[in-house]
Protein backbone atom coordinates (compact mmCIF):
# COMPACT_ATOMS: atom_id res chain seq x y z
CA UNK A 1 0.00 0.00 0.00
CA UNK A 2 1.70 3.55 -1.51
CA UNK A 3 -0.19 6.56 0.77
CA UNK A 4 0.52 10.34 0.26
CA UNK A 5 -0.32 12.24 4.14
CA UNK A 6 -1.03 15.93 2.58
CA UNK A 7 -1.53 18.81 5.14
CA UNK A 8 -0.04 22.14 5.92
CA UNK A 9 2.99 21.91 8.68
CA UNK A 10 1.74 20.94 11.74
CA UNK A 11 -1.35 19.14 10.50
CA UNK A 12 -0.36 16.11 12.58
CA UNK A 13 1.01 14.08 9.54
CA UNK A 14 4.29 12.77 11.56
CA UNK A 15 2.26 11.86 14.42
CA UNK A 16 -0.65 9.63 11.81
CA UNK A 17 2.37 8.52 9.75
CA UNK A 18 4.04 6.78 12.69
CA UNK A 19 0.86 5.34 13.85
CA UNK A 20 0.32 3.71 9.92
CA UNK A 21 3.86 2.63 9.99
CA UNK A 22 3.01 0.39 12.78
CA UNK A 23 -0.32 -0.47 11.70
CA UNK A 24 0.54 -1.75 8.40
CA UNK A 25 4.40 -2.55 8.37
CA UNK A 26 4.76 -0.03 5.65
CA UNK A 27 7.71 2.65 5.69
CA UNK A 28 7.59 6.42 6.98
CA UNK A 29 9.24 8.63 4.73
CA UNK A 30 9.79 12.43 6.06
CA UNK A 31 11.48 14.38 3.62
CA UNK A 32 11.56 16.84 6.11
CA UNK A 33 13.72 14.44 8.63
CA UNK A 34 15.44 12.84 5.82
CA UNK A 35 16.96 16.17 5.32
CA UNK A 36 17.67 17.47 8.82
CA UNK A 37 19.85 14.20 9.02
CA UNK A 38 21.89 15.64 5.73
CA UNK A 39 22.34 19.16 7.54
CA UNK A 40 23.24 17.06 11.06
CA UNK A 41 25.83 15.38 9.11
CA UNK A 42 26.87 18.30 7.23
CA UNK A 43 26.79 16.22 3.55
CA UNK A 44 26.55 18.54 0.37
CA UNK A 45 22.92 18.04 0.41
CA UNK A 46 22.38 19.07 3.88
CA UNK A 47 24.88 22.39 3.10
CA UNK A 48 22.74 23.45 0.14
CA UNK A 49 19.22 22.43 2.11
CA UNK A 50 20.08 24.07 5.54
CA UNK A 51 19.68 27.83 4.90
CA UNK A 52 16.70 27.42 2.58
CA UNK A 53 14.59 25.32 5.27
CA UNK A 54 15.76 27.73 8.00
CA UNK A 55 13.56 30.12 5.57
CA UNK A 56 10.73 28.39 5.56
CA UNK A 57 10.92 27.95 1.81
CA UNK A 58 10.98 24.79 -0.01
CA UNK A 59 14.60 23.24 -1.02
CA UNK A 60 14.87 22.72 -5.23
CA UNK A 61 12.33 20.16 -6.52
CA UNK A 62 15.65 18.26 -8.67
CA UNK A 63 17.20 17.93 -5.26
CA UNK A 64 14.47 16.15 -2.97
CA UNK A 65 12.94 14.19 -6.23
CA UNK A 66 15.77 12.38 -6.77
CA UNK A 67 16.68 12.11 -2.56
CA UNK A 68 12.93 10.21 -2.37
CA UNK A 69 13.48 8.16 -5.65
CA UNK A 70 16.55 6.44 -3.62
CA UNK A 71 14.42 6.28 -0.22
CA UNK A 72 11.30 4.00 -2.13
CA UNK A 73 14.21 1.79 -3.68
CA UNK A 74 15.25 0.41 -0.42
CA UNK A 75 13.85 -3.03 1.03
CA UNK A 76 11.90 -1.48 3.69
CA UNK A 77 9.83 -0.40 1.38
CA UNK A 78 8.82 -3.31 -0.41
CA UNK A 79 5.77 -4.04 1.41
CA UNK A 80 4.36 0.07 0.72
CA UNK A 81 5.13 3.31 1.88
CA UNK A 82 3.56 6.94 3.89
CA UNK A 83 5.18 9.69 1.81
CA UNK A 84 4.80 12.73 4.85
CA UNK A 85 6.45 15.87 3.56
CA UNK A 86 6.84 14.49 0.00
CA UNK A 87 5.10 15.79 -3.00
CA UNK A 88 4.89 19.20 -2.29
CA UNK A 89 5.00 20.85 -5.36
CA UNK A 90 3.07 19.98 -8.97
CA UNK A 91 6.07 19.04 -10.44
CA UNK A 92 7.29 16.69 -7.30
CA UNK A 93 3.56 14.62 -7.70
CA UNK A 94 4.46 14.15 -11.89
CA UNK A 95 7.60 13.23 -10.60
CA UNK A 96 6.65 10.33 -8.18
CA UNK A 97 3.79 9.67 -10.65
CA UNK A 98 6.69 9.01 -13.56
CA UNK A 99 8.57 6.89 -11.02
CA UNK A 100 6.16 4.82 -9.43
CA UNK A 101 4.62 3.97 -13.09
CA UNK A 102 8.33 2.82 -14.03
CA UNK A 103 8.30 0.03 -11.37
CA UNK A 104 5.09 -0.68 -12.18
CA UNK A 105 3.45 0.47 -8.90
CA UNK A 106 0.95 2.94 -7.79
CA UNK A 107 -0.63 5.52 -5.31
CA UNK A 108 -3.74 3.61 -3.10
CA UNK A 109 -4.31 7.04 -1.42
CA UNK A 110 -4.18 10.30 -0.46
CA UNK A 111 -5.25 11.48 2.53
CA UNK A 112 -5.31 15.14 3.26
CA UNK A 113 -5.63 16.51 7.00
CA UNK A 114 -7.27 19.15 7.08
CA UNK A 115 -6.47 21.92 9.71
CA UNK A 116 -6.78 25.66 10.13
CA UNK A 117 -4.18 28.34 9.69
CA UNK A 118 -5.17 29.67 13.16
CA UNK A 119 -4.66 26.51 14.79
CA UNK A 120 -1.19 25.48 13.61
CA UNK A 121 0.86 28.31 14.61
CA UNK A 122 0.08 27.44 18.07
CA UNK A 123 0.53 23.83 17.70
CA UNK A 124 4.35 24.30 16.02
CA UNK A 125 5.50 26.88 17.82
CA UNK A 126 5.21 24.63 21.03
CA UNK A 127 6.04 21.74 19.92
CA UNK A 128 9.21 19.43 20.89
CA UNK A 129 11.46 16.25 20.90
CA UNK A 130 13.24 13.74 22.87
CA UNK A 131 16.57 14.58 21.93
CA UNK A 132 17.20 10.80 22.54
CA UNK A 133 14.45 8.76 20.97
CA UNK A 134 11.92 11.46 19.11
CA UNK A 135 8.93 11.52 20.73
CA UNK A 136 7.06 14.33 20.42
CA UNK A 137 5.62 16.88 23.08
CA UNK A 138 4.05 20.17 23.23
CA UNK A 139 4.27 23.16 25.79
CA UNK A 140 0.74 23.71 26.08
CA UNK A 141 -1.37 19.99 24.56
CA UNK A 142 1.28 17.22 25.54
CA UNK A 143 3.96 17.77 28.26
CA UNK A 144 6.39 14.92 29.62
CA UNK A 145 4.21 13.47 32.71
CA UNK A 146 7.39 13.87 34.51
CA UNK A 147 8.78 17.50 34.26
CA UNK A 148 12.17 16.94 32.05
CA UNK A 149 11.93 13.75 31.50
CA UNK A 150 10.59 11.70 27.86
CA UNK A 151 7.88 9.26 28.76
CA UNK A 152 9.23 7.30 26.25
CA UNK A 153 13.00 6.40 27.38
CA UNK A 154 13.41 8.42 30.13
CA UNK A 155 16.13 10.75 28.32
CA UNK A 156 16.87 14.61 29.79
CA UNK A 157 17.30 16.17 26.89
CA UNK A 158 14.91 17.68 24.16
CA UNK A 159 15.11 20.21 21.19
CA UNK A 160 13.19 22.16 19.00
CA UNK A 161 13.52 22.30 15.36
CA UNK A 162 15.08 25.59 14.45
CA UNK A 163 12.43 26.50 11.95
CA UNK A 164 9.77 25.92 13.75
CA UNK A 165 9.76 29.70 15.34
CA UNK A 166 6.58 31.98 14.46
CA UNK A 167 8.40 34.04 12.02
CA UNK A 168 9.55 30.78 9.59
CA UNK A 169 5.77 29.33 10.17
CA UNK A 170 4.25 32.07 8.20
CA UNK A 171 6.93 31.80 6.09
CA UNK A 172 6.10 27.52 5.82
CA UNK A 173 2.19 28.18 5.81
CA UNK A 174 2.75 30.61 2.75
CA UNK A 175 4.79 27.80 1.08
CA UNK A 176 2.04 25.20 1.78
CA UNK A 177 -0.67 27.60 0.33
CA UNK A 178 1.02 28.50 -2.61
CA UNK A 179 2.97 25.61 -3.71
CA UNK A 180 1.18 22.01 -2.31
CA UNK A 181 -2.32 22.93 -2.02
CA UNK A 182 -2.75 22.58 -5.70
CA UNK A 183 -2.13 19.03 -5.09
CA UNK A 184 -5.39 18.83 -4.05
CA UNK A 185 -7.22 19.17 -7.22
CA UNK A 186 -4.72 17.22 -9.53
CA UNK A 187 -5.33 14.27 -6.71
CA UNK A 188 -9.06 14.83 -6.64
CA UNK A 189 -9.45 14.81 -10.03
CA UNK A 190 -7.94 11.45 -10.12
CA UNK A 191 -10.03 10.06 -7.98
CA UNK A 192 -7.16 9.23 -5.15
CA UNK A 193 -8.35 12.00 -2.77
CA UNK A 194 -9.55 11.90 0.62
CA UNK A 195 -10.00 14.70 2.95
CA UNK A 196 -10.16 13.91 6.94
CA UNK A 197 -10.74 16.23 9.81
CA UNK A 198 -7.03 17.16 10.84
CA UNK A 199 -8.67 19.36 14.11
CA UNK A 200 -10.08 16.36 16.01
CA UNK A 201 -8.43 14.30 18.38
CA UNK A 202 -5.11 12.39 17.11
CA UNK A 203 -7.16 9.01 18.05
CA UNK A 204 -10.20 10.50 16.41
CA UNK A 205 -8.26 11.39 12.67
CA UNK A 206 -6.53 8.03 13.06
CA UNK A 207 -10.08 6.34 12.92
CA UNK A 208 -11.04 8.40 9.99
CA UNK A 209 -8.21 7.81 8.19
CA UNK A 210 -8.51 3.87 8.55
CA UNK A 211 -11.92 4.49 7.85
CA UNK A 212 -10.79 5.98 4.56
CA UNK A 213 -8.31 3.23 3.61
CA UNK A 214 -11.13 0.48 4.41
CA UNK A 215 -13.26 2.05 1.82
P1 LIG B 1 8.88 19.19 7.21
O1 LIG B 1 9.60 18.49 8.31
O2 LIG B 1 8.14 18.24 6.31
O3 LIG B 1 8.01 20.32 7.69
O4 LIG B 1 10.02 19.85 6.28
C1 LIG B 1 10.92 20.81 6.80
C2 LIG B 1 11.51 21.61 5.65
O5 LIG B 1 12.25 20.74 4.79
C3 LIG B 1 10.52 22.32 4.74
O6 LIG B 1 10.09 23.57 5.25
C4 LIG B 1 11.35 22.46 3.45
O7 LIG B 1 12.30 23.50 3.56
C5 LIG B 1 12.11 21.14 3.42
N1 LIG B 1 11.34 20.07 2.70
C6 LIG B 1 10.87 18.91 3.23
N2 LIG B 1 10.24 18.17 2.29
C7 LIG B 1 10.30 18.89 1.14
C8 LIG B 1 9.83 18.70 -0.18
N3 LIG B 1 9.12 17.61 -0.52
N4 LIG B 1 10.09 19.67 -1.10
C9 LIG B 1 10.80 20.77 -0.79
N5 LIG B 1 11.25 21.05 0.44
C10 LIG B 1 11.03 20.11 1.41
Amino acid sequence: MNLILLGPPGAGKGTQAKRLEGKHGIAQISTGDMLRAEVASGSEIGRQAKSIMESGALVPDALITEMLGKRIEAPDCANGFILDGFPRTLAQAKALDRMLAGKGRGLDRVIELKVDDAALVARIAGRFTCANCGAGYHDSFKRPKVEGVCDECGGTEFSRRADDRAETVTARLEAYHRQTAPLLPYYEAEGRLVSVDGMAGMDEVTRQIEAALAR
